[in-house]
């Protein structure tokens, strides 16, 4: 593997005895959904899990795609707007900027506070504290029927969709999974991104991809450690 070398690595690899097999997380989680998980039987997969950030990985036969020094498939830092919010990364408006679990709970938080919304169920779940506003907490409100926070996580589909749209074109894999927790809370509005999906993407058969939960939640982690480690 051309992976380029890295001091975690050099470090274990003191210990005598072990052979020591490292990579990017959400490569790795992907490479276990591939073997084990909702992308059994396709050949292309790309797989992204959507959390506090937006990691992303491509199997292809079974293999991790890396590019040329392991640094491929950043597919969370890919800009969707140029003038949107700076991303932890440096860029402005990388889809990780705008569809992570800190920006819906903030985005939340500020149309709370711009439209003074008292009736919105977010306040009384937040026990009238805004900044006890999460994620978790707009996916609750959701689940309730809050019209805020349905159009905030509406939001968030369409701007996951654009993004889909491009990757579609980009690589045309053979199947979506979205893993991760911020995917949980997606979930019901994956007939829309679906539907969306053809405006945002010039590939026609763009409906034909199946758009899938990632099998493993909690344990992609390390699913992806043992699927690295399996021969
Ligand atoms: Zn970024």
């Amino acid at each position: 593997m051309r992976f380029r070398e890295t001091l975690p690595r050099a470090r274990l690899r003191l210990i005598e005895g072990f052979s020591v097999r490292v990579d990017n997380d959400a490569k790795s989680a992907a490479l276990a959904e591939a073997l084990w998980g909702a992308g059994v039987g396709y050949h292309i997969v790309f797989y992204a899990t959507l959390g506090t950030g937006i990691g992303t990985g491509v199997i292809f036969d079974k293999r991790i795609y890396h590019g040329r020094t392991g640094s491929a498939t950043e597919g969370g830092h890919m800009t969707i707007d140029y003038r949107g919010p700076r991303c932890n990364c440096g860029k402005r408006g990388c889809i990780e900027a705008l569809a992570c679990g800190t920006t819906i709970a903030a985005r939340a938080r500020a149309r709370l506070a711009e439209s003074g919304a008292a009736w919105s169920k977010l306040l009384d779940l937040a026990a009238g504290n805004l900044d006890q506003v999460h994620a978790e907490t707009v996916g609750e409100a959701f689940r309730l029927g809050d019209s805020l926070a349905t159009a905030v996580l509406e939001e968030t589909a369409d701007l996951l969709t654009i993004w889909l749209g491009n990757m579609i074109d980009f690589l045309e894999p053979e199947v979506i999974l979205l893993g991760g927790g911020v995917s949980d809370l997606m979930t019901a509005f994956f007939g829309r991104m679906r539907e969306n999906l053809p405006r945002w993407c010039i590939n026609p058969f763009c409906g034909e991809i199946p758009l899938l939960r990632a099998k493993y939640g909690h344990e992609a982690g390390i699913a992806g450690a043992a699927a690295l480690c399996r021969i």
